[in-house]
Order: structure tokens, then sequence, then C-alpha cells
């Protein structure tokens, strides 16, 4: 059967995950986020003393962990997807401010990449999917039905990830440190070797900065619906 891929890319925290994940509830699609799978990799690699302080990543053994890193999503009574490292439930986990400060170094390992989009790929390969990511249109999905860049000031998103945290409890942190951490992963993101972030010369670009979220999600539903691939899969 014909199955629909929409690839949803952008900068951290520009709400592309909260876009993904409604659009994939209102199209009854798979939602995949592939950042949850570079930062469960993160999450391992500080537990285990693979990646230091100063954010330096001792290569081989990294790639020695890789074998034994298993990461799987798991559907929630709620309908959300939790992310799943060697069997456990390491969701909140892996939304620490801490992998966050760590999370852009790991993924820019080229054997990482190629390892996550294999996996990304596998994963979607039967089911009509919404992923979000930084590379799904230009690198895991570069035929995608539907390819969206979202983007918004780096002041914007920072307040968002903010109020995002503070409201998970995580008191210790302040509006500058995110601030930082955003335009330093945006820099490490955008100027990496490997499939760095940038616009598929095919995406639509969606500045949200200005936008509620059922603003955005209603744009983007209405992009789907005017897909001939949509329209066929709904006749
Ligand atoms: O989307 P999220 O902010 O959770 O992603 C965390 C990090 O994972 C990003 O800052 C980026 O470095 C990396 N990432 C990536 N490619 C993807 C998804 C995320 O490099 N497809």
């Amino acid at each position: 059967m014909k199955t629909i891929k929409i690839a949803i890319d952008g900068y951290s925290s520009c709400g592309k995950s909260t876009l993904a994940k409604s659009l994939a509830t209102e199209l009854k699609f798979l939602y995949i986020d592939s950042g949850a799978m570079y930062r469960a990799i993160t999450f391992y690699a500080l537990k285990n003393g693979i990646i230091d302080r100063s954010n330096t990543p001792d290569l081989e053994l990294l790639k020695e962990s890789l074998k034994k890193i298993d990461i799987r999503f798991q559907r929630m009574p709620k309908g959300n997807m939790h992310t799943i490292l060697n069997g456990v439930d390491v969701e909140n986990n892996i939304r620490s401010f801490g992998v966050s400060k760590s999370v852009s170094t790991i993924s820019a390992i080229d054997f990482v990449r190629t390892e996550m989009v294999n996996l990304q790929r596998k994963l979607s390969e039967n089911d009509s999917v919404v992923m979000d990511g930084r590379d799904i249109g230009t690198v895991v999905f570069p035929d995608a039905d539907l390819k969206i860049f979202v983007t918004a000031s780096p002041e914007v998103r920072a307040q968002r990830r903010y109020d995002e945290l503070i409201a998970k409890g995580e008191e210790d942190i302040s509006f500058e440190e995110i601030f930082e951490n955003l335009k330093s992963r945006d820099k490490i993101d955008t100027t990496r070797a490997v499939s760095p972030l940038k616009k598929a010369e095919d995406a639509v670009l969606l500045d949200n900065s200005e936008m509620t979220i059922k603003e955005q999600f209603e744009y983007a539903l209405n992009l789907v619906k005017q897909l001939d691939a949509y329209k066929d899969l709904t006749k």
C-alpha cells in the first residue's frame, strides 16, 4: 500500500515536535521523533562515561557501544510515545538540560548518523509517518510527500524551552543558559560536516514566531490535504 512521508525539520525548540505530533494524531499516521534517538544515545554516552565534561566523546568506545544500544518507541495508554533505551523508559531523562548540552556533539558524528538514519527508515518503512528532526527532508526522506521547514526567532524559541523546563521542575536554570545552549546547538547543527541542518529546496518555510500552536497546525494540515497522495489515500 502507498504510504505518505511527511518531513518536519527546523531549528531547536521551534515547535516541530508539537506540530508533528498533532499532525500524526489527526491523520492517524505514525509519529517518529528522530531527535529522541540522538538524545537516547547521548544519555547512554553520559551515563557510561563515553563523553566527558568538556564534551569530548571517546569515539572507539562509542562505536563499540552502538552495537549494544537498542532504541525503540512505545505507545503509552494516553497515545503518546515514550523512548525506550535497552528496555528502560528514558523519556524524561533524555529531555534534561544535561543531555541537551551534549546532544549536538554526539549527533555530529558520522557513524552515529548512519546508524540512526537506517533505524529511522526501518521504523517507518510500512507506515505513513510524520517525522521531525534536522535532516529528514534532506537525507532520511529526500522524496517525502511533504517537507516543512519550521523556524522562529531564537528569543521566542528560548522562551518556549525555558517555560517548558520550568514547568517540568528544572528550577536551577536561567533563560540565558537556555538561550546560549540554543545558539550553540543551532551553530553545531547547521555547520557540521555530515547532514547539516538546512532547508530542503522543496520544503515549505514556516516561521511560527507570531503564530499560535493551533494556527500552525491548521496551516500544516491544509498543506497535507492538498497533496494528491493524501487525496488518493483517503479516497
Ligand atoms: O529535536 P531535538 O531538539 O530533541 O534534537 C536534539 C538534537 O539532536 C538536535 O540539537 C540535533 O543536534 C540532533 N538531531 C539531529 N538530527 C535529527 C534530529 C536531531 O542531528 N534528525
